[in-house]
């Protein structure tokens, strides 16, 4: 794979430079570890994409705290909490806020910095940017202006979640944070049912209980995996059943951060066997969703569904008595 990986950066290396003999001599080998481009190559104008632990301050590879110390300018969603981590590695790099709230401002702007020939590390406040984290606008603005945007990889925690699980990862669909709300949640749930890949999720610790709860009434119950505190000293992987992850998640308050890992759909998940109460909730939702009002959704999703109205109500409401429970 390292054999593989070297000759496709050679095929694909922007410009020719002649290397230090060090370099020559630690990359002469077959399967010899290449040294990263930015030691041969002018790191000025780019932008680094630099991931940076997810809890365990050894979990950062030498290339990203070299980059660090090496660029104009950090890029960081919080200042002070990445300044502790800057500080533990004696880095004095200027910082820069960049978070959700300024990123459009931010992008230009550090756009105008690179093109002035200023280096530029992009970190979020754990991990890898741009995964459920702040980026992508610059990342954009770079490419569409030629920059070169450059990623130094290391943590991201649903691989690290993902690795240790035990469920399969041959194929895997990362879904981010499911939404905050049931509704849009449960919408969002019956959109990935029938895919047939491990479901990775963020999710926070309030509300990992109600997560639980509906992905067991929408994707049945599957084997499921809560990855929490990763490379911290309370790690923990709770394995089982979507049901008995809910009943371990339901009588204790849940800490700290969290990767929900589900498998796949095995296929027996289809239309004709959901029940007749799922299918017509599963419509109103989706109906909803779309901003129908909720009578004539009901009306709509019942007659779709061929079912009196009134028993459609019925079954309605007996659906909403279980869920709430
Ligand atoms: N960019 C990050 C990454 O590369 O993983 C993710 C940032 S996102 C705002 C934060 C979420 O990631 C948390 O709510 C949790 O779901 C997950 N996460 C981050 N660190 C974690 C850890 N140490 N253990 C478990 N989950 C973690």
């Amino acid at each position: 794979m390292v054999a593989a990986a070297s000759r496709f950066s050679k095929l694909t290396s922007p410009t020719t430079v002649s290397l230090p003999k060090a370099l020559l001599e630690q990359s002469s080998g077959a399967f010899a570890f290449r040294l990263s481009d930015d030691r041969i190559t002018a790191v000025a104008g780019k932008l680094f994409i630099i991931a940076t632990p997810i809890g365990n301050l050894e979990d950062i590879t030498e290339r990203a705290v070299r980059m660090l110390r090496e660029a104009d300018l950090i890029a960081c969603e919080d200042t002070r909490h990445t300044r502790k981590l800057l500080n533990h590695f004696g880095i004095s790099t200027s910082t820069i806020s960049y978070h959700e709230h300024n990123e459009q401002s931010r992008a230009e702007e550090l756009c105008g910095l690179l093109e002035a020939g200023k280096s530029i590390a992009l970190v979020s406040d754990a991990g890898t940017p741009l995964i459920s984290d702040p980026g992508f606008r610059v990342v954009n603005a770079a490419i569409d202006r030629g920059i070169s945007v450059v990623p130094i990889p290391g943590p991201v925690a649903f691989a690290a979640a993902l690795s240790a699980s035990g469920l399969p990862t041959d194929q895997f669909y990362f879904a981010g944070f499911l939404p905050p709300r049931s509704s849009a949640r449960r919408a969002k749930l019956i959109e990935l049912r029938a895919i047939p890949a491990t479901l990775v999720f963020y999710e926070a610790p309030h509300r990992i209980k109600a997560a639980l709860k509906d992905a067991l009434e929408i994707l049945g119950d599957r084997q499921a995996v809560v990855a929490r505190e990763l490379t911290k000293l309370h790690e923990e992987f709770t394995r089982g059943t979507l049901t008995e992850l809910f009943q371990r998640f339901a009588n204790s308050e849940s800490r700290g951060e969290m990767v929900l890992i589900i498998s796949g759909s095995d296929g027996s998940i289809s239309d004709s066997e959901t029940s007749p109460e799922t299918r017509l909730c599963d419509r109103i939702d989706q109906l909803e969703r779309d901003g129908v009002d909720s009578k004539t959704a009901l009306k709509q999703a019942a007659k779709e569904l061929g079912l009196k109205r009134d028993d459609a109500y019925r079954m309605l409401v007996n659906q909403k008595n279980r869920r709430s429970r």
